[in-house]
């Protein structure tokens, strides 16, 4: 597979309104997108710092992965996602055939219209791993 960056950082916060003025007028990045993702079951804030973003997730259900992630391990840094040049749906293909377990069999539809697909975090030393592509 062939990775050109790392896309973005997935962070879990309780409230995207109480975490961004950190992020705003703390470290002066800028909020450039708030979108819900209705089947996640979170509401995405998107920070741009270089080619890489933050991506604030803040759950909209109790039945959010991302709830029960805070409930669990609290606020902090949730997954990591790279920039797949070469076809997320390859690059799942190559990590299955290396023995590494997937969350997701093929690419679906993430937030700003990206195709996505996660690496379950047992099989990758514990960093739950997302695989993007424009
Ligand atoms: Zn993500």
């Amino acid at each position: 597979m062939k990775i050109s960056h790392i896309e973005h950082l997935g962070i879990a916060v309780k409230s995207i309104e109480a975490a961004l003025p950190y992020y705003e007028e703390v470290l002066g990045l800028k909020c450039y997108n708030i979108e819900v993702v209705e089947d996640q079951k979170v509401k995405t804030a998107f920070l741009k710092v270089g080619d890489t973003k933050l991506e604030l997730l803040e759950p909209t259900s109790e039945e959010s992965t991302i709830a029960k992630y805070i409930e669990k391990r609290g606020e902090g840094i949730h997954h990591m996602a790279f920039a797949i040049e070469d076809g997320v749906a390859n690059a799942l293909a190559f990590a299955e055939s290396k023995g590494i377990r997937l969350i997701d069999k093929a690419p679906r539809k993430g937030a700003e219209g990206l195709n996505i697909a996660f690496l379950h975090p047992k099989s990758t030393q514990g960093v739950l791993t997302e695989l993007c592509e424009k």
